[in-house]
């Protein structure tokens, strides 16, 4: 499972780092920042809310 992020669509509207502050962070730039992009299996409904949450899109996860 990894985490993809498209830094053109991301807002910097923080939801995800809210949601799974572990995984993301909303950098000093206003673009998310993947902590770590490889989750652990038991956090994959964590992670997979916090890809949901984002408004505009810009999270993907892969399996
Ligand atoms: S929720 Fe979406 S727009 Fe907001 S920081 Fe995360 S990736 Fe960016």
């Amino acid at each position: 499972m990894r985490i993809l992020a498209d830094l053109h669509r991301c807002e910097g509207l923080g939801m995800c780092e809210a949601m799974a502050d572990r995984y993301f962070e909303v950098g000093d730039d206003g673009q998310v920042l993947l902590l770590d992009d490889h989750p652990r299996e038991q956090d994959r409904q964590l992670v997979d809310s916090a890809v949901k949450s984002c408004p505009v899109s810009a999270l993907r996860l892969e399996n």
